[in-house]
């Protein structure tokens, strides 16, 4: 079925060098652990894209270490923080819009003993006076997201780190950078945080690869998964390896597309121009990725506009993948941006990637302005 896909921010369609990478690894299917001719190569496989995903994030390839998905990467990197900082601190520092695989965790932390805090995040722009308060008291560690994956807003981390160094804190500063990973120019993300989690589906990988940076200023961090000790026994598991193949081909793509970013830029600006006047409200943060918008429709809940543009082909979500099946509990990530009922109940993401074209993008803003007038 052939869809005009506006929902990269939920997951991004494969590129082809993704695809014939993750094809040769099925083809060579060696264990990475065997020491035999197919294992060599499955492993030499797993070294490449470990090279291609460091090389993409600026950092050594042994600081890298892959595992399923950027769920797995963002409870091991907090369960472990937890683990081995917990003795000195029980305060964790942390955004009040954070993905569930971030919350969650942190949640059952709360359960713990551990106390969190959860800087506001409103209008998009994280409250570093709050942070440099909360640092005048020791902290087991912090963890805040790259950028949002609802809203598109990126965050700080310079500043926080920046706070961080002035507060003379030696917490570890953790960061969920599966939205924000290549699509901020010049980031550097690995000089600035201590642990980084990424996720191949969402740079135009395949489902089933994640990582997790971890700088070599932390030392120990206790393994989730135990067992044959793959990944430097901080993963254990046969590595996923043709998954783990296609996210380094995507990010060495990715990484060297000069023009990506400001393609992606400019299909956001052209759709962003092509709904004024509509009577859309845009949510539009500071500083923003260039492939998310977020908009309400006054008048016309998320469901119905789903459904009616669903009919035309066309995908988009309401608020992120994950929590779209639980919209009745409301939308906390929407709260915090500082939204008011009616626009969280209205509210859609926008999610471009670099398949879309100006006249798939001219259809989208067609079909919204249609929608619009469904007014309730
Ligand atoms: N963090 C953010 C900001 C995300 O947007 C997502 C997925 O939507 C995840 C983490 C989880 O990544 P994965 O789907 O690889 O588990």
């Amino acid at each position: 079925m052939a869809y005009l896909y506006f929902d990269s921010a939920a997951t991004a369609p494969p590129v082809k060098e993704a695809l014939e990478a993750a094809e040769r690894a099925y083809t060579e299917y060696g264990n990475p652990s065997s020491l035999h001719g197919a294992g060599l190569a499955a492993k030499g496989m797993v070294d490449t894209a470990r090279r291609q995903v460091a090389k993409a994030l600026r950092c050594q390839p042994e600081r890298i270490t892959f595992l399923s998905c950027g769920t797995e990467a963002n409870n091991q990197a907090i369960f472990g923080l937890a683990k081995t900082r917990g003795k000195r601190a029980k305060k964790i520092i942390t955004t009040d819009s954070e993905h569930p695989s971030v919350a969650e965790p942190l949640k059952a932390l709360e359960k713990e003993g551990f106390s969190v805090v959860r800087l506001s995040t409103k209008g998009g722009v994280l409250d570093l006076d709050r942070l440099k308060e909360e640092l005048r008291e020791p902290v087991a560690f912090l963890s805040i997201m790259r950028a949002n994956n609802e809203t598109g807003a990126v965050y700080d981390l310079a500043g926080v780190r920046k706070i961080m160094t002035l507060c003379g804190t030696d917490a570890p500063l953790h960061c969920d950078g599966v939205q924000g990973f290549l699509k901020v120019e010049n980031d550097r993300l690995a000089s600035i945080c201590d642990l980084v989690t990424l996720s191949a589906h969402k740079i135009g990988g395949l489902k089933g690869a994640g990582a997790l940076y971890v700088s070599e200023r932390i030392r120990n961090l206790p393994a989730y998964l135990l067992g044959g000790g793959q990944e430097n026994g901080l993963r254990s598991g046969t590595e996923n390896v043709p998954a783990i193949a296609a996210f380094g081909a995507a990010a060495e793509k990715a990484a060297d597309d000069k023009e990506r970013i400001p393609y992606l830029a400019s299909l956001r600006e052209q759709v962003k121009r092509g709904l004024e006047d509509s009577g859309v409200i845009l949510h539009i943060p500071p500083v923003h990725l260039p492939n998310i918008l977020h908009i309400s429709i006054p008048g016309v809940p998320s469901s119905w506009a789903l459904n009616f543009l669903a009919a035309k082909g066309i995908c988009v979500s309401a608020g992120s993948a994950c929590s779209a099946r639980e919209k009745k509990k409301g939308n906390p990530v929407l709260s915090a941006f500082g939204l008011p009922a009616e626009e969280i109940e209205t509210s859609l993401r926008l999610s471009f990637d670099t398949r879309n074209t100006g006249e798939e993008c001219a259809l989208l803003c067609d079909a919204l302005r249609e929608c619009a007038k469904l007014k309730r």
